[in-house]
């Protein structure tokens, strides 16, 4: 029987998965064997500013490292020279090729690897590493999204080195590539990719946040730095069970599965002890990014059983967003040496927890200083004030902005589900800050809650507590001394809510410095100018801040009286994109040329979407047809002897078996009669053009066929012989690590 070996296989799969040996890997150890700290081989795969000022002239490395408000250009010759320095250390290391690697808008990273090798005017063959090389490539573009910026016939694209980012070696088990991180634009200079706008974004915030503090009395600064530490949510699942499953091999999530009486309902795996299995895994990617200079910190489990985060020190926000793109690639690769498939789906398992990537977002001086901290007595922390109102106001003036960066058919499954934030942008601040904002300049005395809390127990210390507490619910708080932008997906490229978000905030401080100029009527405001441009600001925004339960369904009915819009699904955030008020924001900022650039990120964006879409729905279809069917079919065949059996034996079969035998019969009836439904359905969907409409109808009809389809396999599931069963069921896929 037929049947038998696709069952066959899954059982193969759950012995394969119950005897996976741990894999060792070969960490680097100092003479005497004992394993070297992180520190002493931290960035040996990174061309950093170490190694620059190693081989550098400092003149050279000072204009190297010159920040946001220089707009020096890079000279050939000084690239030649970089070049020369960096080539000599790749091949030292054994590296013997190079490229640009950068982000096109599909989310993740490109290169095309060209050799070192080359041949001299002798014809004598040489390693070869030039300053133009270095500088600027040209891929043909013409199969990138481009969202119909350029027809395919107009294949120019050029790729540019962006030397804010360190260049580093990518190794694999047979040599090593030298990876220049670079921006991509088209040949009539359009920005193609996800870090040219990040780094106009960057720019732009740098120099309003500068005029703020200008204003407000301080002017020793050079630049300001946007920071981000990026929170990664991952789930892991043993590749035998992975590769079993059409559903995850195609769309990287489950379109049915029945969920199993114990999932996460009894909070056991959230912090819990990680499992061998999965320790040494994250042992091992944690090595490979540490090679690579990615600052590493935090690891734990995360509240689905196999579900993980892994967590960095903040850092500038283009490294980050580079870092962060490193971060998934490696965890992906170092999955499959443990026999592992990493899921970067924001919701591979339906009504477990998906995962999301939290964006800390803060923005410090050149100094370092964090200009989001409180410090002891906030209320009397002016600057903080400020740029603590800036960035309401840049959440309130540019939700629906915000809310579009985070758009995805993924993040669809998980905004407004249970453990994600809305669809709805609202800021966070906890009691004591709201307080604060409340009431400054009424005169009233405002105190801020006790620092410490004292258990007097003996010898457990005394706990410092932070002034605000926490809350899961909001898309955006405020978390201490920093904002926490929790609506973000775990699949996606964080650059363009990361710029989205600079580019609100560079807004919200011009406006603001605006008032503030012509309060004073000069550029030396008072103090009193101050608070009442932070006043008049908080009046005006305030109705973005909501300290309640944002999973609540009264959150939705009091957001939509206070007017907040509530963009439900991917097609109606991403319009957004085409508001002119967020189009002639983005242009003037600088984060896009013109407004045709937003309209082709429009374009990818919403093409992306119903791609995915349809990906899923004729995996579903194709799974519905060719395995859940006939499984059925098998169980009632068997079903059928068995009556058969009885009548012979009993002279009569029962009604209840009868009746059992009918509800299966009819709920496979239901499943036939959707599946063709949804056959229909696509065929339709197959023949509309306007990509708008297309993403409309599979985020309304689309997606509820499937989830009537779904709801109708996992009742299948529960009543289906078990050794029938040709899918990993969710319990295999959660529970075998
Ligand atoms: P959580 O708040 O989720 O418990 P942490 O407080 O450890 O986690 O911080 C999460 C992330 O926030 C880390 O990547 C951390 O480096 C980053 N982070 C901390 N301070 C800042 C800051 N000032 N700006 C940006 N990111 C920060
Ligand atoms: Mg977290």
């Amino acid at each position: 029987m037929s049947g038998v070996s696709r069952s066959q296989a899954r059982q193969t799969a759950v012995t394969t998965a119950s005897s996976r040996q741990i894999r060792q890997f070969q960490r680097p150890t100092k003479s005497d064997g004992t394993a070297l700290p992180i520190s002493e081989y931290f960035g040996s795969h990174t061309f950093g500013w170490n190694l620059m000022s190693q081989r550098l002239p400092p003149a050279d490395v000072a204009i190297l490292r010159e920040a946001p408000p220089s707009k020096r250009r890079l000279t050939k010759e000084l690239a030649d020279k970089v070049a020369f320095a960096v080539k000599e250390w790749a091949i030292a290391k054994g590296a013997t090729h190079y490229c640009h690697w950068f982000h096109p808008q599909t989310g993740t990273t490109a290169e095309k690897h060209d050799a070192f090798f080359s041949f001299n005017s002798d014809g004598a063959s040489i390693e070869r590493f030039t300053g133009v090389e270095l500088m600027q490539q040209e891929p043909d573009a013409s199969s990138f999204p481009s969202g119909g910026l350029r027809t395919t016939f107009e294949a120019r694209g050029y790729t540019a080195w962006d030397a804010t980012s360190p260049m580093f070696l990518m190794s694999t088990v047979n040599g090593l590539t030298l990876c220049i991180p670079s921006i991509f634009i088209s040949y009539s200079g359009e920005s193609l990719d996800e870090k040219t706008p990040l780094l106009r974004s960057i720019a732009t915030v740098s120099e309003a946040a500068q005029e703020a503090m200008h204003l407000l009395g301080e002017n020793s600064l050079k630049f300001i730095v946007s920071n981000c530490g990026a929170e990664q949510e991952y789930f892991v699942v043993d590749r035998a069970f992975h590769d079993l499953r059409p559903d995850l091999v195609q769309s990287g999530r489950t379109v049915l599965g029945r969920v199993p009486p114990k999932h996460q309902q009894l909070s056991d795996h959230y912090f819990g002890s990680i499992k061998p299995r999965i320790l040494n895994f994250m042992m091992e990617c944690e090595h490979e990014l540490y090679k690579l200079g990615v600052p590493c910190k935090t690891r734990h489990n995360e509240v689905a059983p196999s579900q993980c985060e892994a967590a960095p020190i903040f850092e500038f926000a283009n490294i980050a967003a580079d870092h962060n793109q490193l971060v998934m690639s490696v965890i992906k690769t170092v999955a499959r040496r443990h026999d592992l498939t990493a899921l970067f789906h924001e919701k591979p398992y339906a009504n477990m927890n998906g995962s999301g990537k939290h964006l800390n977002w803060s923005l410090s001086t050149n100094q370092g200083k964090n200009l989001l901290d409180p410090g002891q007595k906030p209320q009397e922390n002016i600057r903080f004030l400020y740029f603590l109102t800036a960035t309401i106001k840049a959440v309130h003036d540019w939700s629906s902005l915000l809310r579009s960066s985070v758009a995805s058919a993924g993040n669809d499954f998980r905004l407004g589900a249970h453990e994600a934030p809305p669809a709805i942008m609202s800021v966070f601040l906890g009691a004591t800050l709201t307080d604060i904002l409340e009431r400054l300049g009424s005169g009233e005395e405002i105190s801020t809650p006790e620092s410490e809390i004292n258990l007097d127990l003996a010898r457990i210390p005394i706990i410092a507590r932070d002034n605000t507490d926490r809350n899961r619910t909001s898309p955006f708080a405020f978390t201490g001394n920093k904002f926490e932008f929790r609506a973000v997906g775990s699949n996606q490229s964080i650059s363009r809510p990361l710029a989205f978000l600079n580019a609100a905030v560079a807004q919200a401080l011009s406006e603001m410095n605006e008032s503030l100029k012509a309060k004073a009527g000069s550029n030396n405001p008072t103090e009193k100018h101050i608070y009442e441009v932070i006043n008049e600001t908080y009046a005006a925004v305030k109705k973005v801040c909501f300290e309640g339960d944002g999973y609540s369904e009264e959150w939705h009915a009091e957001a939509e009286r206070r007017g907040l819009p509530n963009l439900k699904n991917t097609p109606e955030a991403l319009s957004a994109l085409l508001d002119p008020k967020n189009r002639d924001m983005l242009v003037k900022r600088g984060i896009f040329n013109k407004e045709e650039e937003l309209e082709g990120r429009y374009n990818v964006l919403i093409e992306q979407y119903c791609m995915l879409k349809l990906i899923e729905l004729e995996t579903q279809e194709d799974m519905v047809s060719t395995q859940i069917i006939p499984a059925v079919l098998q169980h009632l065949q068997q079903y059928t002897n068995a009556l058969q059996g009885m009548e012979q034996v009993l002279g009569k079969v029962s009604n209840t078996q009868k009746q059992s035998y009918e509800s299966i019969s009819k709920l496979l009836d239901s499943l036939v009669t959707k599946k063709n439904k949804l056959s229909n359905f696509l065929e339709q969907a197959g023949g509309v053009e306007d990509q708008a409409k297309l993403g409309a109808m599979l985020a309304e009809e689309g997606a509820s066929l499937m989830a009537q389809i779904t709801a109708d396999c996992n009742e299948l599931e529960g009543l289906v012989d078990d050794q029938l069963w040709p899918l990993p069921k969710y319990r295999e896929l959660i529970y075998s690590l």
